[in-house]
């Protein structure tokens, strides 16, 4: 079969890995892929937000099946589009239509829908231009800190939690004034929740859903967790605080509330659910969910899956997801992300890159890298996620860190600390 991969992080460079071992995948092509990807199929530079670019692609290299990696061309319409066109309908793809993709797409959608299907998460309340005095009177009122979030995609910017009221109270105006442009027009207001992060993912076919290994990411700069937010700077899975019992808890009150609650909605979804989820005393709490894998969450649950993925698509865009039963390894998997200095603010492309032959017990999936003739050279922000898979979950750290520091380029930075806290 010939599948076409969209994206271009580390993400993408896991599932490519995992894809391209099955026997069902022929002729992978990666759009537009990164420096790594090459080693798993073929790079083909097409922007997937293009639409128009896929379909020419797809139709040059026969594709037969589409995965989506990331959220913009899901939430922009990517899976409609093909529905919608006669030369690509047959297609199938592994991510979910507009009405689907909107979980991750609207935070005040996906707040009414927790809602409306009884799914634990944090009490809140939306505000657009129109009642923007309510919200700033609602505001004098709310328990401290507050949390204000731009309803639409803004790249991970677009949350601020405040511990001033009056700080709150500006920063309405100005996201309501379109301080995140768009994505702002609607700002939801929501209740603090103290506790621990973590992520579960499914991946279902609208009626039924496989459940894959948790992950728990780290998204500071800094080690201990502290500094300025970054796309994730490292992830471990199994997660040590996620007991059977936990994660039970988040199938029933959670996963099976969600996955039903489309249903009634009548929204036919296929392809991942991410839930972004906080345990608080003990119990599970939906912070956002998310339409498609993480990244660096994947680069850590997808070596622990022991399926064919092409077969676990395939069942899914078949709707024969029942049928499907998982194998996870018991190993403990550790993803140290390397990333150029500066990030997450200014940083330099273009340096290259040298020693990740010299890595002994990980594979280092390639996220913002390009091959520049014979030389790999940074050209993003996160450069490289380097994954560990081992017996025990403090091999698994100490590897994935020895193996980042076995890599080097100019400026390179990374976090010597993931997964230590769990420890
Ligand atoms: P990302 O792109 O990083 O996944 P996002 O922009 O989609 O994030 P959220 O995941 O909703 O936004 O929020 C970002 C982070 O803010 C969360 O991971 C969490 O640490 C914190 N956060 C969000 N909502 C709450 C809340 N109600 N209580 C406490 N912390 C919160």
């Amino acid at each position: 079969m010939n599948i076409l991969l969209l994206g271009s992080g580390g993400r993408e460079s896991a599932l490519a890995w995992k894809m391209s071992q099955s026997p069902l995948c022929s002729n992978l092509v990666i759009a537009p892929g990164n420096g790594g990807t090459a080693a798993y199929g073929k790079n083909i530079n097409v922007n997937p937000n293009d639409f128009e670019a896929v379909k020419a692609l797809v139709i040059k290299e026969q594709i037969e099946f589409v995965v989506v990696g990331p959220e913009e061309p899901l939430v922009n319409g990517i899976h409609d589009f093909f529905l919608a066109d006669e030369q690509l309908a047959h297609i199938p793809v592994i991510g979910p239509k507009k009405e689907g993709a909107i979980l991750e797409g609207s935070k005040d959608f996906s707040k009414q829908f927790m809602v409306r299907h009884g799914i634990p998460a944090a009490g809140s309340r939306s505000f657009t231009k129109d009642n923007l005095e309510e919200g700033l009177t609602y505001l004098e009122h709310h328990a401290l800190p507050i949390v204000l979030k731009a309803d639409g995609l803004a790249a991970g910017k677009g949350v601020l939690i405040l511990e001033d009221r009056k700080e709150a109270q500006e920063e309405l105006q100005l996201m309501l004034s379109g301080k995140f442009g768009d994505a702002g027009t609607t700002v939801v207001v929501e209740e603090f929740l103290s506790g621990i992060e973590l992520s579960v993912f499914v991946l279902t076919d609208g009626d039924n859903y496989v459940i894959l290994p948790e992950a728990k990411d780290y998204k500071r700069i800094g080690q201990a967790d502290t500094g300025l937010n970054t796309g994730g700077m490292g992830s471990v899975s199994p997660v040590p605080f996620a007991t059977p019992e936990f994660l039970k808890e988040v199938e029933q009150t959670i996963i099976v509330p969600t996955i039903e609650g489309l249903k009634k909605d009548e929204i036919d979804y296929t392809g991942f659910i991410f839930f972004g989820l906080i345990k608080v005393d003990g119990k599970p709490f939906v912070i956002e969910y998310n339409c498609r894998m993480g990244d660096p969450e994947t680069e850590s649950v997808i070596p622990r899956i022991e399926n064919d993925l092409v077969e676990v698509f395939v069942a899914a865009a078949q709707k024969r997801l029942k049928d499907v039963t998982l194998t996870i390894s018991p190993k403990n998997a550790a993803t140290v992300m390397i990333v150029a200095g500066g990030y997450p603010g200014d940083y330099e492309k273009g340096k290259a890159i040298t020693g990740i032959e010299n890595i002994r017990k990980s594979i280092a999936f390639h996220a913002g890298t390009l091959a520049d003739g014979g030389v790999i050279k940074s050209n993003g922000g996160r450069v490289l996620a380097v994954t560990s898979i081992q017996d025990t979950f403090f091999e698994a750290l100490q590897s994935a860190t020895a193996d980042a520091a076995r890599i080097y380029f100019d400026g390179k930075y990374f976090r010597e600390d993931i997964g230590f806290d769990l420890m």
